[in-house]
């Protein structure tokens, strides 16, 4: 059994001072009707909290590190940016290293800039492709998240309507009335946008998306999107904060041609510092100021100690020739297994992976989009959850989360993972 005390204490406390005790809703367990543990620290694949429980971690911050907790060298580097200063507010060499490294790796980024957030990465490239276009409207697909930002807070509008509405009490009417809905995977439904509105700015899509479980998109689908793009001279924006050095070193641009206008990126480039960025076509980028006239500006951006752990952690992904490999194979062992030992107890079980990200629904049929996710059995998740946090093994709270496997994860721990699962499923089917 699990040792809570101490963590269902702290929670307590926290909840006194800061609104639902979390900094960001989903680690407060609530949807899977549990309480969070506090983490005391991690290394590797584990974390620890602070009643002593120990985790193999299925979830490394939600996707930032690729090589585990604490890994020494990004540790390293991290240090050694603190001890010159922590933020100066002015240019320092290391963001051009990591722009110039991002550039040579992404074919359809040649310059790049940086926030401290995937929301902000998003947010900022909705204005420059705004901007750019001189248009106003946006599209969104039904499931993709990016971020907070107002006018990305939308869910379908009541009937037939493609214009959407405000998904959060405080975004106005107005501000997400120039962002269209569309279906993921359904390139009919964007068609039908793009004849709703002649005032299209951009589609932003998550080429794999990842914030309604794994659920990628066809490549046929974005080859059409591409060029539905270009027929309405639209841009098209591929939010790969998560898939970014995940899905594969390019991301989607792994798995496709297709050349994205505009890219974002967070999470993996940061190596677990606050870091975004949005990238594309000089022409593109040469609106922002002080180039341009699209305004776009942060304290803490390019932070040479965020910086410098991102750096290292992109250096350290370039120099392994064989990292995404192994991710993968450890990734697709976990889901073989998963499928396997669940359909011996009759559990009808949906797995994907994509490079280190692997997703699995309590659902009788493919997942395609959002409305086939939420078709899941929520219940027998949260179930699934419990009982293997019980076990040691962490994995995201939500049935509409991604997985994520780290370099510092091998057989014999994905093997421990399959077998306690094994013994879940026995005893949730
Ligand atoms: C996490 C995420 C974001 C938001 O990034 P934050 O750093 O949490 O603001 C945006 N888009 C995608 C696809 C994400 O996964």
């Amino acid at each position: 059994m699990l040792k809570r005390k101490n963590s269902i204490k702290a929670y307590e406390k926290a909840k006194e001072f800061i609104p639902g005790g979390v900094n960001s809703p989903v680690r407060a367990f609530l949807s899977v009707g549990q309480t969070p543990p506090f983490i005391i620290k991690g290394k590797g694949a584990y974390m620890s909290d602070i009643d002593s429980n120990r985790y193999v971690d299925f979830v490394q911050s939600w996707g930032p590190l690729i090589f585990g907790h604490a890994n020494n060298a990004v540790e390293k580097a991290a240090i050694k940016a603190i001890k010159n200063g922590l933020s100066f507010g002015a240019p320092t060499e290391v963001e051009t290293k990591l722009a110039q490294t991002l550039c040579s790796i992404f074919p359809s980024i040649e310059k790049i800039r940086f926030v401290s957030s995937g929301t902000e990465a998003v947010m900022s490239a909705i204005r420059l492709a705004r901007g750019y276009t001189k248009k106003d409207d946006i599209i969104k697909f039904k499931g993709c998240y990016h971020g907070h930002s107002d006018s990305l807070l939308v869910q379908a509008g009541s009937g037939a309507a493609t214009f959407g509405s405000p998904s959060s009490p405080g975004v106005p009417e107005d501000f997400v009335k120039h962002t269209l809905l569309a279906d993921y995977n359904d390139i009919k439904s964007v068609e039908k946008c793009f004849k709703e509105s002649d005032n299209i700015a951009c589609v932003l899509i998550e080429p794999i998306a990842g914030n309604m479980g794994l659920v990628p998109a066809d490549i046929e689908f974005l080859e059409a999107l591409g060029k539905l793009c270009d027929k309405y001279n639209a841009l098209l924006i591929f939010d790969e904060v998560m898939s970014g050095f995940r899905a594969s070193l390019k991301g989607a641009q792994g798995f496709t041609e297709v050349m994205p206008d505009i890219v974002t990126l967070g999470k993996v480039i940061g190596g677990g510092m606050p870091v975004g960025a949005f990238g594309g076509k000089k022409e593109i980028m040469s609106c922002l100021s002080p180039e341009g006239a699209v305004y776009q500006a942060g304290t803490l951006s390019g932070n040479p100690v965020a910086m410098s752990a991102g750096l290292e952690n992109i250096n350290k992904i370039l120099k392994d020739k064989k990292l995404y490999e192994r991710l993968n194979s450890l990734a697709k062992a976990l889901m073989r297994g998963f499928k396997e030992s669940a359909a011996k107890e009759g559990i009808s079980l949906q797995v994907c992976v994509r490079g280190s990200m692997f997703g699995f629904f309590f659902n009788e049929k493919e997942v395609k989009n959002f409305d086939d996710a939420l078709k899941s059995d929520t219940k027998r998740f949260a179930a699934f959850h419990k009982k293997m946090l019980e076990r040691g093994f962490y994995f995201a709270c939500s049935q509409f989360e991604t997985g994520f496997i780290c370099d510092a994860m091998n057989e014999k721990i994905i093997q421990k993972t399959i077998n306690a699962a094994g013994k879940v499923f026995k005893e949730i089917k």
